[in-house]
């Protein structure tokens, strides 16, 4: 369609056209896919004179993953401060932004369940690694180079970036604890991002030895600062977790008492287990602390009745397929999770060395499984009948699935009346999307970050036109790349420089 254009000429997008025609002040976006005049997108939402916001996301083709509300054509969605409160054929209010969604497949942000935010540093530098030289050189060397502002970066751009390709909410395993200061600018970071996150507080960086290997040190004090200081009520936008060593990296007594400090906090409590070898879950299950609040990532090498005790217990398991392939820790155990009544959810895991997006994770994980589950035709030369999980499903891993693991259920993960507006548009005037025809599939197969239109967070647009807005992000641009270019000089690591 024949682009409109302003009084004097210049011709702008539609959605900007129609934010000009409600009178609203706005400057065009800057080249390229970060816009750095004002971090504050929450100027860019509507606010009537009696004090709420109001916006509405209207004309789109809307994916909820809300069975309830169901896949819907020409939708529009009302947002008042934040939270979702109508969702109907057609909404009007004069006061309201309008985002126009005409052209785009609306649909809950992603959440990311695993995440090592900062190692956003030193991206594209493990993409080559097994696991054992990931826990070497990774959690034994580079993880030491860091000072709290190499933290506070690596965060501030990693979750960015999270933004930019369509996640909302990121749990973010922060395994680089080397002092109180290194965990205050890494939470920085986060709020500086504006994303939703779930701070996993996790062991130092500084010494692999004694934090990974049967360590017998128990879990920082000083997530007990943290807990009654910075986060007392732990009902913001960052919230607080416990990553801990778990029964892979740390004896049954520092287990014990770490899992019993995250339940006296009352906080999640996450682990990576069972990528060297089976077993942990036995140890959990003798020690007596199984339960919902325990979130393990990876699980590669369960055997089938530890997967059978993780969802009895109402646990979830985060899976990262693309890493865990690499890396030689198994395949990903989607079928497995699913099979036992386990929470399955999705995660990136280390942009060392993989894209942080989740539509990657989405893809493997599904066609990972679904390869699993057709080779015993494919080896009897077989057809198969019908494949074994299908594109909403992905999207359900991807969404709401991460969202129940984090416990967040009730607020985000679908779009629903009543949870937060945690809302992407992808834009279906892409060469890569057009034309629609199934928007489930098209968001699950086809879409990708380049076709991350507009982004919101709780309410708040974080990225719009396919531009985030972030001022932190200009004004550190350069020491961000300082910081990653020191860290990896410094460490053992030797890139292939051209
Ligand atoms: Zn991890």
């Amino acid at each position: 369609m024949k682009e409109p254009t302003t009084a004097d000429g210049r011709t702008v997008s539609r959605r900007n056209y129609l934010k000009l025609g409600a009178g609203t002040a706005l400057s065009l976006p800057l080249a390229g896919c970060f816009g750095f005049g004002d971090d504050s997108a929450t100027d860019m939402s509507g606010s009537p004179s009696d004090g709420s916001s109001l916006t509405i996301i209207k004309d789109g083709t809307l994916v909820p993953v809300d069975p309830d509300v169901g896949v819907q054509e020409h939708a529009d969605v009302l947002i008042e401060d934040g939270e979702i409160v109508e969702i109907a054929d057609t909404i009007d209010e004069a006061d309201a932004e309008i985002v126009d969604a005409s052209d785009a497949i609306v649909l809950p942000g992603f959440v990311n369940s695993h995440l090592h935010t900062w190692q956003a540093s030193v991206r594209g530098t493990t993409g080559d690694w097994t696991f054992s030289e990931y826990l070497e050189l990774m959690l034994g060397d580079v993880s030491s180079r860091y000072e709290p502002e190499d933290a506070y970066l690596g965060n501030l751009f990693g979750a960015v970036e999270q933004l930019h390709t369509g996640t909302t909410t990121v749990l973010d395993w922060f395994h680089i604890a080397n002092s109180p200061d290194h965990t205050d600018r890494a939470i920085d970071g986060l709020e500086d991002a504006g994303i939703r996150s779930v701070f996993a507080h996790g062991p130092p960086g500084d010494d692999g030895d004694t934090w990974w290997e049967a360590s017998t040190e128990p879990h920082p004090s000083d997530i007990e600062r943290l807990h009654d200081e910075r986060f007392p009520a732990n009902d913001g936008l960052v919230t607080l977790a416990m990553g801990i060593r778990g029964p892979d990296y740390a004896t049954d007594e520092v287990v014990e008492d770490d899992i019993t400090l995250g339940r006296e906090l009352d906080i999640p409590i996450s682990m990576h287990i069972g990528s060297l070898g089976p077993g942990g879950i036995y140890n959990l299950e003798e020690l007596d602390l199984l339960g919902s609040d325990l979130n393990y990532v990876h699980g590669n090498r369960f055997e089938q009745e530890e997967f059978e005790l993780i969802g009895d217990s109402g646990g979830s398991i985060s899976i990262t397929p693309e890493v865990e392939m690499q890396m030689g820790m198994g395949m990903p155990v989607l079928g497995e999770a699913i099979a036992a009544g386990a929470t399955p959810t999705l995660g990136v895991d280390i942009t060392s060395n993989v894209s942080g997006e989740m539509f990657t994770q989405m893809r493997m994980a599904l066609q990972a499984q679904r390869a699993l589950d057709n080779q015993p035709a494919v080896e009897r030369n077989e057809q198969i009948e019908s494949v074994s999980l299908d594109a909403r499903r992905a999207l359900e891993l991807a969404t709401i699935e991460g969202a129940r693991a984090l416990g967040m259920e009730d607020r985000i993960g679908s779009i629903t009346p009543g949870k937060r507006a945690d809302i992407v548009l992808l834009r279906t005037d892409d060469i890569t999307t057009a034309p629609v025809h199934d928007p489930v599939e098209t968001a699950v197969f086809q879409a990708g970050t380049s076709t991350v239109d507009t982004v919101l967070v709780d309410g708040r647009i974080v990225k719009q036109d396919g531009v985030v807005h972030n001022k932190a992000i200009e004004t550190h641009w350069s020491a961000f790349e300082q910081s990653g270019a020191d860290i990896i000089d410094e460490s053992v690591v030797e890139p292939e420089r051209p």
